[in-house]
C-alpha cells in the first residue's frame, strides 16, 4: 500500500520522527495521517494491498481523496471503503485520481460540472492555470469557488483561476 506515512507509523498510534516531521512542515495533515491509518487497518477487509492514498483535501462540505492507483480500490465494492473513510472523517469523501494528466486530475475534483478548458499560463512569477467553465455549470460545482481554487493551487503548486465563459 502506497500512503504518505511509513508502515510502522501506520500501524501505531504515534508518529516516527520523519512522519512528524512531515506533519509540522505541512507536507501530510492530520487528516492524511488518519486516512492512512484506516486504510492500513483496512487493508486486509477490502483487499488493499495495491491501493494507493497521496493526499486528503478538505473542501468543507466534502473531502477529497487522492489516490495515484485504481481510483475503485479506494471506493470499494458496493462503495464500502469509501463509506468507512467518511465515517472516520466525518464528512462525505470523494475519491479522485492523481495522475500525470493534469486536466483529468481537476477533471475528477470538480465533477459532475464539465470543464472547458485549461489554459497553462507561464509567467516569471510562475506559472498560471485558467480552467475555464461554463456558465451553466457554476450550479453543478461540488464547492464553491474559492474553496476550489484553493484545493487546486495547494494541489498543483501553482496559481489556479477558475472562470466561468
Ligand atoms: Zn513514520
Amino acid at each position: 500500500m502506497n500512503v504518505q506515512i511509513c508502515e510502522l507509523c501506520m500501524k501505531s498510534n504515534v508518529l516516527c520522527s520523519g512522519c512528524d516531521d512531515k506533519l509540522k512542515k505541512g507536507k501530510i495533515s492530520e487528516m492524511d495521517v488518519k486516512i492512512s491509518r484506516l486504510l492500513y487497518k483496512l487493508k486486509d477487509k477490502y483487499n488493499l494491498q495495491n491501493a494507493g492514498f497521496t493526499k486528503a483535501i478538505d473542501l468543507g462540505r466534502v473531502v477529497l481523496v487522492l489516490t495515484n492507483k485504481d481510483v475503485g480500490l479506494l471506493i470499494g465494492r458496493e462503495g464500502k471503503v469509501v463509506a468507512e473513510i467518511s465515517q472516520a472523517v466525518g464528512k462525505k469523501v470523494r475519491i479522485a485520481e492523481m495522475s500525470g494528466d493534469i486536466k483529468k486530475t481537476i477533471a475528477d475534483i470538480v465533477a459532475p460540472a464539465k470543464i472547458l478548458g485549461i489554459n497553462k499560463i507561464y509567467r516569471k512569477e510562475g506559472n498560471l492555470y485558467k480552467v475555464r467553465f461554463s456558465r451553466r455549470e457554476i450550479k453543478q460545482l461540488p464547492v464553491d469557488i474559492n474553496t476550489l481554487e484553493k484545493a487546486l493551487k495547494s494541489l498543483l503548486g501553482s496559481e489556479v483561476m477558475i472562470v466561468f465563459e
